[in-house]
């Protein structure tokens, strides 16, 4: 990276959920940018296949087991990365699960999976990492919500409830923080294919919808997220704070006619 206000060169960056889908692309970013990258998700050998397909010769990407939802499991991460490394610059919360159904169908254990992984567990991990970046002055949490926070789509209720606590999750350590030189701002993706989404983007109708009310008229890649956590991550946006980078194709810029006006 020649610009050096967008340069992550040499920063420590933990990305949870960075086995697979937008945390895998993420991190793979930061690595080929020459951060010292640390991937943490639940299962050791997709954790172990994407450390090694996302190294590079020069820069080696280290994975941990952690599930986000576990004090224990993040204190030990943590532990591991500062005992490694000595510190966190910036923290990528990528972690996440949904489960799309009617509302009054959830049961209450999947209710709680989806609050203990997608709140919960974005707090547990945001604590620990802050309670190392106080001292250290410095720091950048890039968080994770979703349209959804805005206005849920049916059938994701429980995930739009937790994401909007995501949200607040931001806005309230971006506030509590920023004496401490650490900023906290968010990303909320449109509709990225991932493993999360594939089953919704196979159905062709489905497909249809989601280009016919995206402005920029496709559905996204994981890479289309690079950019925004690049920024995030540097000092080009050394002065934001508490905010939300909506990375959605202009899909929550309004709403479409049914018919060609
Ligand atoms: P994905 O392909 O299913 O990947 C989810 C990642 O999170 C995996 O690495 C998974 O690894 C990890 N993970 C899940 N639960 C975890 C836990 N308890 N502790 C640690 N790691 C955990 O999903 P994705 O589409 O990339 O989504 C990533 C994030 O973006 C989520 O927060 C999601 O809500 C958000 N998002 C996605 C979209 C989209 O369209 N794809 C849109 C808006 C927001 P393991 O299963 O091995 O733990």
């Amino acid at each position: 990276m020649s610009d050096k206000l967008f340069s992550v060169k040499d920063q420590v960056v933990l990305v949870t959920g960075g086995s697979r889908g937008i945390g895998k692309e993420l991190a793979s970013a930061f690595v080929r940018r020459n951060a010292h990258v640390i991937i943490a998700g639940r299962h050791k050998q997709t954790l172990d296949e994407t450390a090694t397909e996302i190294s590079t010769p020069s820069n080696s990407v280290s994975a941990q087991i952690c599930d986000v939802s576990s004090t224990d499991d993040v204190e030990l991460l943590i532990e591991s990365v500062i005992s490694q490394h000595g510190r966190i610059d910036t923290l990528v919360s990528v972690a996440g699960i949904n489960k799309r159904m009617k509302a009054e169908s959830y049961t209450i254990d999947e209710y709680d999976s989806i609050t203990d992984i997608n709140a919960k567990g974005a707090w547990i991990i945001a604590q620990a990492v802050g309670r190392k970046m106080i001292p250290q002055g410095s720091g950048s949490i890039i968080n994770v919500d979703s349209l959804n926070t805005y206005a849920p789509l049916r059938g994701t209720t429980p995930y739009a409830m937790s994401k909007a606590s995501v949200l607040m999750m931001t806005r309230g350590l971006a506030n509590e923080w920023g004496r401490h030189g650490i900023r906290v701002n968010s990303i909320a993706p449109g509709f990225i294919h991932t493993d999360l989404t594939k089953k919704v983007w196979a159905d062709e109708t489905m497909r249809a919808w989601g280009k016919t009310n995206t402005p920029l008229e496709r559905l996204g890649k994981v890479s289309d997220l690079v950019g925004a956590a690049i920024f995030l991550a540097s000092d080009a946006s050394q002065f934001m704070s508490g905010q939300t980078l909506r990375v959605d194709g202009g899909f929550t810029a309004g709403i479409n006619w049914p018919v060609e006006l």
